[in-house]
């Protein structure tokens, strides 16, 4: 089922375009935590991070920092949040790749709680982690 964001991209809802080019879109959140709070979404429909293609991955890289600029000149922000929310136990709502540009202004901005712990067996993580790493395959489109 085509999620609201894949609408947003097909004409079929409208949003509040900020930025676009051949591989991502930038729109105003609806509810914004803060004036300004961005959403930059690749075309690639994705459900999660992970899944997406190098090719997707890399245009999301490239268009995140000019969207953060924007967000930066036209609120007068100096600090911000990028927060990027995969599954439903990590708060993600919508199944579709999304990263937010959230501007800190005063009060307004994104709340955290960092239930921070100790490094335990580093080795151990790590090695299943360069395994995983040495035999991974980046998603196709
Ligand atoms: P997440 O919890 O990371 O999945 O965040 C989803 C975000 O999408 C929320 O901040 C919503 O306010 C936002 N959102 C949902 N529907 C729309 C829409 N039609 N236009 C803009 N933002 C939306």
């Amino acid at each position: 089922m085509p999620s609201i964001f894949d609408k947003i991209l097909s004409g079929e809802i409208d949003c509040h375009r900020v930025y676009e080019d051949d591989h991502t879109l930038a729109f105003l959140d609806i509810a914004p935590l803060a004036p300004g709070h961005t959403l930059v979404i690749p075309k690639e429909a994705r459900e999660h991070l992970h899944q997406l293609s190098d090719e997707a991955a890399a245009a999301l890289g490239r268009a995140l920092p000019r969207v953060a600029r924007a967000v930066l000149a036209a609120t007068g922000a100096e600090h911000y949040n990028v927060l990027q929310n995969n599954g439903e136990s990590a708060h993600q709502a919508v199944p579709h790749v999304h990263f937010h540009v959230i501007p800190r202004l005063g009060d307004q901005g994104l709340g955290i709680q960092w239930n921070s712990g100790k490094l335990e067996d580093a080795e151990g993580i790590l090695k299943r982690m360069h395994t995983a790493l040495t035999t991974d395959e980046s998603p196709s489109r």
